[in-house]
């Protein structure tokens, strides 16, 4: 007989929390419970999947579990926040045993390295359609904000830029390469929390890279009223990423290819010292608005968009 709705989740979602002094009540009831501790804040965020607009048909639902989560989370360590908690709402085409058993995997795999406990969640039936919620705590008024950057403060990212773009244009069929870098990127990327973590209450703003960071950067100029001078030479680039520059010649790829789930944040340079951090700096927080790029001796205006899903 087909398994129901709730041996779904009986099966496949339901775990005791582990960090019960926070998650008092999971999985089971009309609501999750939760507690904050004294002197700190929740952080909530939300972010949803849907098949053919995010992934492919067919994607490996391992790697979609991992993603889902990965993607949520990285919005977490752009606050500086410690995931504590999320919930997950399930829209299924059916239910596949197979792909709620790989899905799950991927999923709790991630969730365990973080300490992060399922709560609760829906599942209801119609297009594959994947939504977290997921919530972290983070000490009163430390929280990173996109709108604190300075005149005079660098600009600097962790790990390397344009490899999820790469994977991407790789699954599409429109690059071959025999490297495994830029696809594990693109389908299993780790979320730096530990870094949100690192540089909070020492960097000045603090964004993650969904979209790339010619659009991501913008919004932290833009909400706080500066501008920004990128050096296109210092951009932190894999191997393979620039194997692909040089055989294409496509040098804005790093600029704005997505889903690299780097954090992209501003810092006195002072306070540079004080990181114990992988980072590169990229760039200079400017009084003249807009964002500017550097590359062979010329400087050029970049008005590049990101990816928005209601544009024609
Ligand atoms: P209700 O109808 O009262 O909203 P549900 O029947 O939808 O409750 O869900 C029963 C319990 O299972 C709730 O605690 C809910 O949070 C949880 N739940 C439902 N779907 C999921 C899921 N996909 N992942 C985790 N928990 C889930
Ligand atoms: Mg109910």
């Amino acid at each position: 007989m087909a398994i129901s709705e709730f041996g779904v989740i009986e099966k496949y979602f339901f775990r005791h929390p582990k960090n019960q002094e926070i998650n008092s009540l999971g999985i089971g009831d009309d609501c999750a419970l939760m507690q904050i501790p004294k002197g700190y804040e929740l952080a909530v965020t939300t972010d949803t999947m849907v098949e053919g607009v995010h992934f492919f048909a067919g994607t490996n639902p391992r790697s979609l579990g991992h993603k889902l989560l990965a993607v949520n989370l990285s919005d977490l360590a752009a606050m500086g926040a410690k995931p504590t908690s999320v919930t997950l709402a399930l829209t299924l085409p059916c239910i596949d045993e197979s792909w709620l058993k790989e899905f799950s995997v991927g999923f709790f795999e991630l969730a365990k390295q973080y300490s992060v406990d399922l709560i609760g969640g829906d599942t209801t039936s119609g297009k594959l359609t994947l939504t977290i919620q997921a919530m972290g705590i983070i000490p009163n008024k430390q929280a990173m904000q996109r709108s604190t950057a300075n005149v005079g403060d660098v600009i600097c990212v962790t790990g390397t830029l344009g490899d999820a773009g790469l994977g991407l244009k790789i699954e599409a069929g429109d690059y071959l390469t025999s490297s495994k870098k830029a696809l594990s990127q693109f389908h299993t990327p780790m979320p730096r929390i530990k870094e949100g973590l690192a540089i909070r209450g020492v960097a000045s703003a603090c964004i993650d890279l969904s979209d790339g960071i010619a659009s991501d950067l913008k919004h932290i100029l833009q909400k706080s009223q500066v501008g920004a001078t990128v050096d296109w030479h210092k951009l932190p680039l894999s191997i393979e990423v620039n194997e692909y520059i040089n055989q294409t010649d496509d040098w804005s790829l790093p600029l704005v290819a997505g889903e690299d789930y780097e954090l992209c944040f501003t810092i006195p340079p002072e306070k540079l010292s004080t990181l114990d951090i992988m980072y590169t700096q990229i760039g200079t927080i400017e009084t003249e608005l807009g964002l500017r790029v550097q590359r062979l001796g010329q400087t050029t205006a970049l008005v590049v968009k990101g990816f928005e899903h209601f544009s024609e």
